[in-house]
């Protein structure tokens, strides 16, 4: 763990607006954070990061209820468009976490948000920064997850909303969320990153502002699930976590959770050993994070071609790889790709659990049984796996994955027949399978 306790709070430069300013994480260039609509360094086109004269200690959070307001002191402001957001449940998994073989295994369902992913956290905050730079059409590209959440979110402050899809790629239920809550949807004949592409031309002509995960105002949102992750932890067990391990798209969330234990350890409030250990996870056919740590590489290369079922991983150009790779490097962690069928695997495990996740999620608790097998993850580690989105998201996927309903006949008499010959939905030749595949 190489984090410098010593590195104390920056002091505020005169860009600073009530003790917060915007920094690019490149040059260290610092802008005013409500002038003006800005989403990368003027001078370099680096990633912005926002900073705080003040950094917040334990005691900051208390007496504020729950969810992300709770973490104002984290946060650019007191309060702001809320459903509310935050304050999900991290679950015991008990029968997961022995057949996964770690100490402790607990599940952060990211999937309970309002609109059932973590993109709530992000909005919650970057809806607000709109409203104050008095934005009026919202805009993100989206796997679907942020396309829901900007869309109740952007209704919710009574904002116009335009969310751009990859085609035919976005599940079911995501798409029906940005629909009844109001947002134009465009469909985009080309994957994820072509979106982003088409709406960051956009944003730079001033035709919306920006919700992606590259505005660095969601980030600050996301940051507190890490928070919750080590409050609520700590006040179960008396410790922090020895690793979190997530689902890796544009790597957010690894950047959000990395600056929340930094600032942390600035302010004093969390011991440099006590970190985290960021471990990101991949599907196989989209896996480009993973490459670059396992290359040791400073960049992350871009690739055109992505495909798998995780539809909300399913990116080729993580956009905030410059600061995500430093947190996976220095806490320690690492990065995997899963197979498809590991995922889902996964996925079955933890509804077997209760825990309904859309694939993506599971890749976190595929990706945690992989490297525990390889021995990169110990016995003794205590763990949290964080899944991302609920199985609402994408019913065709849990179709695909769950029990085949069975049409029985029309009487009890029947129906008891019915479960005397066939106790599984899967049927002999499935079952057969189950067990090949467990
Ligand atoms: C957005 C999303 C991800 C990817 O998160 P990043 O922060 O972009 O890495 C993973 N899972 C789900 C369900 C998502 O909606
Ligand atoms: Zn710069």
């Amino acid at each position: 763990m190489s984090l410098d306790l010593s590195a104390s709070a920056p002091s505020a430069p005169d860009a600073a607006e009530d003790g917060v300013w915007l920094e690019c994480i490149e040059c260290g260039e610092t802008f005013a954070p409500f002038e003006a609509v800005r989403y990368t360094c003027d001078e370099c086109e680096g990633l912005l990061e926002v900073r705080y004269a003040d950094l917040p200690t334990w005691e900051d959070f208390e007496g504020r209820g729950r969810g992300v307001w709770r973490y104002a002191a984290a946060l650019p402001f007191d309060e702001g468009v809320s459903l509310p957001e935050g304050d999900t449940p991290l679950h015991r998994v008990p029968r997961l976490e022995e057949s996964v073989g770690v100490h402790r295994l607990r599940i952060k369902h990211e999937g309970m948000n309002p609109t059932g992913s973590f993109k709530d956290r992000g909005m919650t905050v970057g809806v607000t920064v709109a409203e104050r730079l008095g934005a009026d059409r919202l805009a993100c590209a989206s796997t679907g997850n942020t396309s829901a959440a900007l869309a109740a979110y952007g209704s919710r402050a009574g904002l116009e909303t335009l969310v751009l899809l990859p085609s035919g790629k976005v599940a079911a239920g995501k798409v029906a969320q940005a629909a009844l809550h109001g947002a134009r949807i465009l469909e985009v004949d080309g994957n994820f990153d072509a979106c982003l592409d088409i709406v960051q031309e956009l944003a730079a002509r001033g035709e919306a502002y920006l919700l992606n995960s590259l505005n660095p105002f969601r980030l600050e949102g996301q940051k507190t699930i890490g928070l919750e992750i080590l409050e609520e932890f700590y006040a179960d067990e008396g410790r922090y976590p020895d690793r979190i391990v997530l689902p890796v798209g544009n790597a957010g969330n690894t950047a959000a959770l990395y600056k929340a234990f930094r600032e942390l350890v600035q302010s004093g409030a969390l011991h440099p050993r006590d970190v985290p250990k960021l471990t990101g996870v991949q599907a196989e056919g989209a896996a480009p994070m993973v490459e670059a740590i396992e290359g040791g590489a400073d960049e992350v290369r871009r690739w055109d071609e992505v495909e798998t079922k995780a539809t909300a991983i399913r990116i080729g150009n993580p956009v905030n790889a410059p600061k995500a790779l430093p947190g996976i490097r220095e806490t320690g962690g690492t990065a995997v790709a899963v197979s498809d069928e590991a995922i889902t695997s996964a996925q079955r495990a933890l509804a077997r659990e209760g825990v309904g996740v859309e694939p993506a999620s599971a890749a976190s608790v595929a990706g945690l049984r992989k490297l525990r097998d390889e021995g990169v993850v110990e016995a003794d580690e205590d763990v949290v796996c964080l899944t991302t989105g609920h199985l609402l998201k994408d019913p065709d996927a849990a179709f695909a994955a769950g029990n085949e309903p069975e049409s029985v006949p029309n009487s009890t008499d029947g129906v008891l027949r019915h479960l005397e010959g066939r106790s599984d939905g899967r049927g002999r030749l499935g079952k057969l399978i189950g067990l090949f595949s467990r």
